[in-house]
């Protein structure tokens, strides 16, 4: 398996409608790849042509940042092992959290590509919000909904574009 693309956050931000998303065009075929734990959802897709795997990560953290913040590093670390290029989903509502910090910070380290999704930019309106995101310290930003579909196009653009 190659061109593995993992999904990362913290809980909340849209992983999971994101990765809904992504595969919906190969209604989430889950992969029988062995060494596949439980909490990670596995799905195919094809963008330009170009076939890849999403994993996303997180299934099963609970909507409780303290509680499972060492989760959630666990599954990021994870994420860089396993797959070829990190997208980094956060949330446009919330602005950047303690958590969000703690992930970019590993993620800048990564030699990886690493994409930023700004997720829930679901009008003009909230695109005015996402400047924040750049305090990141991880480059260019993708301003997407995942709810309603919304910049996805130039962010898959993107992702396959570097494979
Ligand atoms: P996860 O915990 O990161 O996997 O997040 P989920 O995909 O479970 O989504 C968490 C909540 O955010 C749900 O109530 C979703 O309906 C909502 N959500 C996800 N994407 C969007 C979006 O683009 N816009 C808005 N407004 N809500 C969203
Ligand atoms: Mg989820």
């Amino acid at each position: 398996m190659s061109n593995i693309v993992a999904i990362v956050g913290r809980p909340n931000v849209g992983k999971s409608t994101l990765f809904n998303r992504l595969i919906e065009s190969r209604k989430a075929i889950v992969d029988g790849v062995s060494g596949v734990t439980r909490d990670r959802n596995y799905g195919k897709s094809v963008w330009n042509g170009k076939e890849f795997s999403v994993i996303d990560t997180g299934g099963y953290v609970v909507n409780s940042e303290d509680v499972f913040e060492e989760e959630i590093r666990k599954q990021v670390h994870l994420a860089i092992d396993e797959a070829d290029v990190i997208l980094f989903t956060v949330d446009v509502e919330g602005g950047i959290t303690d958590l969000d910090q703690e992930v970019a910070a590993i993620l800048r380290r990564v030699k990886k590509p690493v994409f930023l999704a700004v997720n829930k930019v679901d009008n003009n309106q909230r695109i005015l919000d996402a400047p924040e995101f750049y305090g990141l310290g991880l480059g260019e930003l993708y301003c997407i909904s995942a709810m309603n579909g919304s910049g996805t196009g130039d962010l898959l653009d993107a992702l396959v574009s570097s494979f």
